[in-house]
């Protein structure tokens, strides 16, 4: 569907959208004339929308599987910048839970780090 978009615009993808919830629906609401048209249609550009360019990380055929994202999960300067976000932790990658685990892991780095320096133990 994504590359529909250039190509035909928004109309034609909105046109197919419908085209599915009429198969599904239609037949159901057929006593209300069928799904109806609708009086708007905003189409998302993941792919193309420059903040964007794309919708959640992935990591191409043979191109380093999970070991990717530690790559991008690995801290520079001394553990003193760090990285958490989705595309940094592999086990829920695509998905909220691996952003938040990935908060939990950095923050739990940095308190570690912290208490460190000052000669205490964390209680974790
Ligand atoms: C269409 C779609 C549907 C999804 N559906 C689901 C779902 O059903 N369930 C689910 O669990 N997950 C879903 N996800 C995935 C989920 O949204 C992401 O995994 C999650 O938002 C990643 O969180 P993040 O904090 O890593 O990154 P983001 O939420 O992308 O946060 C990154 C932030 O950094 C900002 N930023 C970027 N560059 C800069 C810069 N240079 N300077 C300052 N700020 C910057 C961005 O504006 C953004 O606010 C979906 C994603 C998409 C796109």
């Amino acid at each position: 569907m994504h590359d529909l978009i250039p190509k035909q615009g928004d109309g034609a993808v909105a046109e197919r959208a419908m085209q599915a919830l009429r198969r599904s629906f239609d037949a159901e609401n057929r006593d209300k004339g069928g799904v109806p048209d609708p009086t708007n249609h905003f189409v998302t550009k993941w792919r193309s929308n420059p903040f964007t360019r794309g919708s959640y990380s992935y990591v191409k055929l043979n191109s380093g599987g999970p070991a990717a994202f530690d790559d991008l999960a690995a801290p520079l300067a001394d553990g003193r910048l760090r990285f958490a976000g989705e595309a940094t932790f592999f086990d829920f990658q695509g998905c909220v839970h691996a952003a938040y685990e990935s908060g939990v892991r950095e923050s739990s780095a940095i308190i570690a780090q912290l208490a460190d320096l000052a000669g205490l133990s964390p209680k974790l």
